[in-house]
């Protein structure tokens, strides 16, 4: 069904009782082209863009919960492209402009919401490293002003400004930065890829990789073995366990990073915030509810729950950014199973198996990078050839040095 104004009024009218399921529960075929192990929103964006921009459909997408059950359901929703490398700038750009695109592309309301991003710096070399990031993003075609106190204080009052250990002295601000309604967009990708004849396979877990003569043949999984031409890995925190089917070892950890909410309240702040002195980020929902969070659980786990360390953290950090949070309430708090590279950065490449590929490694940041991620692996995983704004992303560079050390943190993935 085609969603329309007119649609929606004549639903309406007939009680909402008419609504056709929003994609198909096929039961898997014995082959396919292309097998995209993960229905999260990587997963789904790389399936939907296989069909769309390389015309193979013939795609399965074996997910072994519910879509969108994965982090692209639990993350903050933030999206921007304000980062400094150029082996980064360029894929995450290309993630935005297709996000400006997106609700037209797919034809579906993933509330994609350009209200800024707003870093905040709190000493002089703060501000001098945020100078130079806003710099390079410029040199790239991509926004970014370095406001200063009173810019930021006409922005965001209600923030502490003159905190005694971290006074506010301005921010970098990215306004085509913003959030989009996370879990809509893996629905909404799901239902573009279902109608493009992509068969979205839930309760499938992949338990093996089936591979003869150095090449991928097929997977099995709980539901049977399926055979296969190409297989895709876009299984985020699951990442190791899954490489690991085929006898690699990757250069990822699993760490579980929490997110909270608060209980709604009426709109205070229309912009997403971030603290420059510890890690903390905030933004408002449509529901009212102020969504925040900060660090990763410092040791690994495939667990999704956190412990109570990075709580007190977050709500610290909540405190000497914006002391009037301490009146509310927290609604609710979750995990999710991060995926993180030994430099902060992604892996979209071929892997040592022929015809089986890797996207991984996204660590905080995959949500805003879903659209081109799922762009780049198609491009990928359809002519073998790297996409030219993701050709740094290759999982060799650990071996061979050419790392993308987005936050100069090094070989540390507890500090990404
Ligand atoms: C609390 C939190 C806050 C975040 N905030 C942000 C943010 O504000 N901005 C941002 O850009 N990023 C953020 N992120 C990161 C972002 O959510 C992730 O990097 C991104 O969603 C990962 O890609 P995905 O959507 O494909 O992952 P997922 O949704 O996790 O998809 C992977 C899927 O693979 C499935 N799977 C695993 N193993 C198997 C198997 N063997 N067989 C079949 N299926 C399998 C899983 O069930 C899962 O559904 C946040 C993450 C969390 C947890």
């Amino acid at each position: 069904m085609r969603y329309s104004a007119f649609a929606i009024v004549r639903e309406a009218l007939r009680g909402n009782r008419h609504w056709a399921p929003v994609w198909r529960d096929p039961a898997p075929k014995p082959s396919y082209d292309a097998v995209i192990i993960g229905g999260g929103g990587h997963g789904l964006a790389t399936a939907y863009y296989l069909a769309k921009e390389h015309g193979i459909a013939n795609v399965a997408v074996l997910e072994k919960g519910y879509l969108g059950s994965g982090n692209v359901g639990r993350n903050t929703t933030i999206v921007r492209s304000n980062y400094l490398l150029p082996g980064n700038v360029p894929f995450y750009e290309w993630s935005m402009k297709l996000w400006e695109g997106l609700e037209q592309d797919i034809n579906y309301n993933a509330m994609v919401s350009q209200r800024g991003v707003l870093n905040l710096y709190h000493s002089d070399a703060q501000r001098d490293a945020f100078a130079r990031r806003g710099n390079a993003m410029r040199l790239h075609g991509v926004d970014a002003e370095l406001l200063d106190r009173d810019e930021v204080r006409a922005m965001a009052p209600f923030l502490d400004f003159d905190n005694g250990r971290f006074p506010i002295r301005g921010g970098l601000l990215q306004r085509r930065g913003g959030t989009v309604r996370h879990d809509a967009v893996a629905w909404g990708y799901a239902r573009a890829a279902d109608r493009r004849g992509v068969d979205l396979i839930q309760n499938c877990e992949v338990t093996g990789l089936s591979i003869d003569g150095g090449r991928v043949v097929g997977v099995e999984t709980t539901r049977g073995p399926i055979r296969a031409g190409k297989v895709g890995m876009a299984v985020a925190g699951n990442s190791s366990r899954v490489a690991a089917l085929a006898g690699m070892r990757l250069p990822i950890e699993s760490h579980v990073l929490q997110a909270f909410v608060s209980e709604a309240v009426k709109p205070v702040i229309d912009t997403v915030v971030t603290f420059g002195a510890g890690h903390f980020y905030i933004s408002q929902s449509d529901k009212g509810g102020l969504v925040f969070g900060g660090d990763i659980d410092g040791y690994n786990s495939y667990a999704w729950r956190g412990n109570l360390a990075i709580v007190e953290d977050v709500m610290e950090c909540a405190m000497a950014v914006w002391p009037g949070l301490g009146r509310l309430r927290v609604l609710r708090h979750w995990g999710g199973l991060m995926d993180m590279s030994m430099d902060g950065s992604p892996i979209i490449d071929r892997t040592p198996v022929d015809g089986l590929y890797l996207n991984a490694g996204w660590c905080y940041g995959g949500f805003k990078a879903t659209p081109a991620s799922g762009w780049c692996f198609a491009h990928l995983i359809a002519t073998g050839a790297p996409h030219p704004v993701a050709g740094s992303f290759r999982l060799d560079r650990f071996a061979t040095g050419a790392v993308i050390d987005e936050k100069g943190a090094g070989a540390q993935p507890n500090l990404h």
